[in-house]
């Protein structure tokens, strides 16, 4: 990789950005004191900035780029697309081939029986979508009063009223007004946190059965769907004991409430499936996709929605849709990006190949002082920090550990996040058994870092 040198020096760029340009997520005033990172290039799981770091992207940009950074072959589809078709719409009795094409692929590789596919820009756009998409068919099946999704506390959906609504994030709920009515949240299968004394398996049974309990609390025929994701991604990597999804999926047979699998994160090969549904065991009746769909490439996202579903939405006019719904572009490259998933065989090399050698050296942490917890599943995975290990300790002063290791991590180029006091990582599907080694070296160094600085700030005492 060759920097690229022809921009600004990066205090002038961080000025400039700092002047005019809000980030989503981000404080203003501490973009404008420190300065933002200025990424200028990336190429397979490295990413470059201006001041020529190489720097491992441990969460593939926003847990998207699946088959890695630079790959020509996606540039040269959207260059052609481009030059023949930028632009058209599929709105009012129109479409073109790549949008035709791509839908006939994602029908081919969803499960048996998810044969259609409603596009938008975005995942918060494709649950805005769902929303409507679920109500309206209870609607027209004759039962309109079924209009309640039910949802999950610190589950992430989205950033529109109606996905960060169907999202638990407290501090989002506290801005703007949201949730909107009929959205009911349940609790998460967080056993760590929050299963005190009961054991994994009763933990997670109890937290599905908390569906049953609000559907009789409700009344069956209020409810319209359950919404979550396979493997909670944004709201730190928490996989479910194994008790969780059987139970998930008996009560919405039993109550005939639709299953909306969010698999913006889990879809496209990020837990060794093609799909995180697979590697859960669940029929969803609705699927919401983006990310990994163009390993972020191009903005596309969508529901994929089974037969049923869509022959009843189809016998009328559904009212909704956007101005890129199945953009040419992002339709095309998203069919390239299946295409090298699929012929490189990258879903099935993390399987069988790299996720394991992943999760060995990443289950391995828990043996760092400051590690309580490893969770791993495919290409995602997260740490628990914590004070005191053998009492599951949260720290007194929540958060500082998680925001020290992620500053650490940045200092030793490597980008992973943190959700709190826990570190997660969603590194690109390509990344190499070296490339696994360095990330566990860097993640060694910063957790050695941060124990250190915690230990002498006096940091360490439990909640
Ligand atoms: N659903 C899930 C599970 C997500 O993780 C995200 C994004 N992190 C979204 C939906 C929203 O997708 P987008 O940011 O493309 O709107």
């Amino acid at each position: 990789m060759n920097a690229i040198t022809n921009h600004m020096p990066t205090a002038e760029l961080q000025a400039l950005d700092a002047a005019h340009h809000m980030h989503p997520f981000t404080t203003g005033d501490e973009i404008a004191a420190k300065g933002a990172r200025v990424i200028t290039g990336a190429n397979g799981v490295m990413l470059r900035d201006s001041d020529g770091n190489q720097i491992l992207d441990a969460m593939a940009g926003l847990w998207c780029v699946n088959i890695g950074y630079g790959r020509d072959e996606l540039a040269e589809v959207a260059a052609r697309q481009m030059r023949e078709l930028p632009y058209y719409n599929t709105f009012f009795m129109t479409t073109h081939v790549p949008v035709i094409a791509l839908s006939q692929r994602l029908a081919e590789l969803t499960p048996d029986g998810m044969n259609h596919v409603f596009y938008a820009g975005s995942g918060s756009e494709a649950n805005d979508t769902n929303i409507r998409m679920v109500r309206t068919y209870w609607d027209m099946k004759g039962k309109p009063s079924k209009k309640v999704i039910i949802s999950r506390h610190n589950a992430y959906h989205g950033s529109s009223v109606g996905s960060g609504s169907l999202g638990g994030m407290s501090p989002m709920h506290a801005q703007g007004g949201l949730p909107i009515p009929d959205v009911h949240h349940i609790g998460q299968p967080n056993w760590w946190t929050e299963g005190g004394e009961m054991s994994r398996e009763d933990f997670g049974l109890m937290r599905a059965q908390e569906l049953e309990q609000a559907i009789n609390d409700m009344g069956e025929d209020r409810v319209a769907a359950f919404i979550a994701e396979p493997i909670q991604g944004a709201g730190g990597v928490i996989i479910p004991p194994s008790t969780y999804w059987p139970e998930i999926q008996r009560i919405c047979d039993k109550y005939e409430i639709l299953l909306i699998a969010d698999e913006v994160i889990c879809g496209f090969g990020r837990t060794g499936n093609w799909f995180g549904s697979q590697t859960v065991g669940i029929r969803p009746d609705v699927m919401t996709i983006a990310k990994g769909l163009s390993s972020g490439y191009q903005p596309i996202g969508g529901s994929v929605v089974s037969d049923e579903i869509a022959s009843v939405i189809n016998s009328g006019e559904f009212n909704h849709g956007y101005t890129y719904s199945g953009h040419p572009v992002a339709s095309a490259v998203a069919l390239e990006n299946l295409r090298i998933l699929d012929e490189e065989k990258i879903v099935e090399r993390v399987r069988d190949q790299t996720g394991p050698y992943l999760k060995k050296k990443w289950e391995a942490l828990t043996e760092h002082p400051l590690v309580g917890e490893a969770n791993i599943v495919g290409m995602m995975g997260s740490i628990v920090l914590t004070p005191h290990k053998e009492s599951r300790a949260s720290f007194k002063s929540a958060g500082a550990a998680g925001f020290t290791c992620r500053e650490r991590c940045f200092e030793n180029n490597l980008v992973m996040r943190h959700v709190g006091d826990r570190m997660i990582i969603s590194p690109p599907l390509v990344i190499s058994e070296p490339e696994i080694d360095t990330l566990i070296e860097r993640a060694v160094q910063s957790l050695d870092e941060c124990h250190a600085s915690l230990k002498s700030e006096g940091l360490m005492e439990s909640a």
